[in-house]
């Protein structure tokens, strides 16, 4: 992310010279008044400085925040098709069809706004443009508050969301603006997603832990599937839920399937063995035990087995929810993982909801990154990486 500081006698004109500069994607994260520095100082009026921030890879061209696309080298927006990839270090695809769609709901919702306006402004004729204008940058806030909330964005970020952007002087910010405003922060609030990367210079060890259920042995499968099979790394499964033998027999099934070493692993010796044995390996992808958040002694063993590793491999952990989780659940169960510290979050069952409200507040809770999301049963396919650009526009009533 860039960001820049620019000063101007007033708000406008800092802002202006921001845009001039950066471009129309940039957002205003904070605005306040400077005093000049200097010999006679206190008779000079003092300056705005409005300080602008950018995501690097936004273009720069000055048109609606809506009709570009932010490039990046991760995430990707649609649903990927078999032989599609999801790991770092592979080139961004072009920007889908679905996406259009995606904006042209935005571009809708903003018309459909300026409609309302001028139906309630035709009969008063008195009435200034500015009038209108003011009135129609209020209500865009109240619209895009209640789109936040509908969407299950928790009322607190969405109260701190429109009180950043309340920052601004949204009175004279035109409903473009505004909008522009709240996607990019939204989108900078989310981060880059962190996936698995594929040129390794050690050994890696990854633990996917989570709740049962949420799919999480699904989702081990589909990475493993196209680690493997598309990128023809040496991976190993293994497993530490010793508690539920369907859980380690699904593993194993898919184990045998993609023709990869397999083990359930009872102790930390087995586990420190195993990774010295399979130490040839690119991946050694752990499935866990989905403790539930009140069964502490399962929940301390996964922490004793990620222990046990020591730090010649390097080694990563995934939190595994699932999309369709109340948010009072998720927090419980994010709670119950905090000993588990830099993990990244993966949603399961992005496909049996119409709200992703919960992806932005346990985003926001955790401070973690997100990394994947899984849109259904099939393996290896419906899995791809988390993108903020739709997921935002989604949000903000593009669905
Ligand atoms: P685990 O207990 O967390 O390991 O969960 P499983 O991997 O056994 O999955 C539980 C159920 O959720 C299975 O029926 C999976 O097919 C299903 N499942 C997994 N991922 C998804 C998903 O993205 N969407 C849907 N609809 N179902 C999923």
């Amino acid at each position: 992310m860039i960001i820049k500081k620019f000063q101007a006698k007033t708000e406008e004109e800092a802002i202006s010279a921001a845009k001039r500069e950066m471009g129309d994607n940039v957002v205003i994260m904070s605005v306040r008044s400077v005093k000049k520095k200097g010999l006679f100082s206190f008779l000079r009026r003092p300056a705005t400085e409005v300080t602008v921030g950018m995501e690097e890879d936004v273009e720069k061209t000055p048109v609606s925040p809506f009709s570009t696309l932010a490039k990046q080298s991760v995430a990707r927006p649609a649903a990927p098709r078999p032989g599609d990839v999801i790991f770092e270090d592979e080139p961004a695809p072009e920007p889908k069809k679905s996406d259009k769609v995606i904006e042209q709901r935005l571009d809708n919702l903003q018309s459909l706004l300026e409609k309302q306006f001028t139906r309630t402004h035709e009969k008063d004729e008195f009435e200034t443009e500015k009038e209108v204008e003011e009135d129609s940058s209020v209500a865009f806030l109240k619209l895009l508050y209640q789109t936040l909330v509908e969407n299950e964005v928790a009322e607190k970020y969405v109260n701190e969301l429109l009180d950043e952007i309340g920052k601004i002087n949204t009175q004279k910010a035109s409903v473009d603006f505004i909008l522009g405003n709240i996607y990019q922060k939204m989108i900078l609030k989310f981060g880059q997603p962190v996936t698995i990367p594929l040129g390794l210079e050690r050994q890696r060890v990854i633990f996917f832990i989570g709740p049962t259920g949420v799919g999480k042995t699904t989702t081990i499968a589909k990475i493993a599937s196209q680690l493997s099979v598309n990128h023809k790394k040496k991976i190993v499964l293994l497993t530490t839920d010793t508690y539920r033998i369907a859980a380690a027999e699904q593993l194993r099934t898919y184990a045998s399937i993609l023709d990869v070493p397999f083990r359930v692993i009872y102790t930390e010796e087995e586990m420190m063995s195993s990774v010295k044995d399979y130490k040839d390996y690119d991946y050694i992808l752990v499935d866990t035990a989905g403790h539930s958040q009140h069964n502490k002694d399962q929940k301390e063993s996964t922490a004793h087995f990620l222990r046990s590793i020591d730090d010649s491999v390097d080694k990563d952990v995934y939190l595994v929810v699932s999309a369709t989780t109340k948010y009072r659940d998720l927090l419980a169960i994010t709670d119950a993982y905090s000993e588990f510290t830099d993990y990244k979050l993966i949603f399961t069952k992005i496909d049996e909801t119409t709200t992703l409200g919960n992806l932005f507040n346990l985003c926001m809770h955790t401070g973690a990154s997100m990394s994947y999301i899984t849109t259904g049963q099939n393996v290896p396919d419906d899995i791809e990486v988390f993108s903020p650009q739709s997921t935002v526009k989604q949000l903000l009533g593009g669905k």
